[in-house]
């Protein structure tokens, strides 16, 4: 039975890439981060200074670039490593 699973080629299995998990995980931090960066902006239109506001604004692009830069990572590694869901169907046909 080995060896219908072993013939000539090697399937990098998507689900057992620690990086990607890991690349996965950082994403999704910093996209929690990023929304309640904005959560916490939206709360204080209207009801704090001027120079407050520019600085909560600043954190949101902080996270902002943050979050992209973890999803640019993610998308990297998967598509470099082969490891992405993507590349698993297509190999399979
Ligand atoms: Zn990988």
């Amino acid at each position: 039975m080995s060896t219908e699973l072993n013939n000539g080629l090697y399937e990098p299995s998507p689900e057992a890439c620690e990086e990607k998990m890991r690349l996965a995980v950082a994403y999704q931090v910093a996209t929690a981060d990023y929304s309640k960066a904005v959560s916490e902006l939206v709360a204080k239109i209207g009801v704090t200074l001027k120079s407050e506001y520019d600085k909560l604004h600043q954190a949101v692009e902080q996270e902002r670039q943050r979050s992209v830069e973890a999803r640019d990572r993610l998308y990297h590694h998967t598509t470099t490593h082969g490891c992405s869901f993507q590349a698993k169907r297509a190999s399979l046909t």
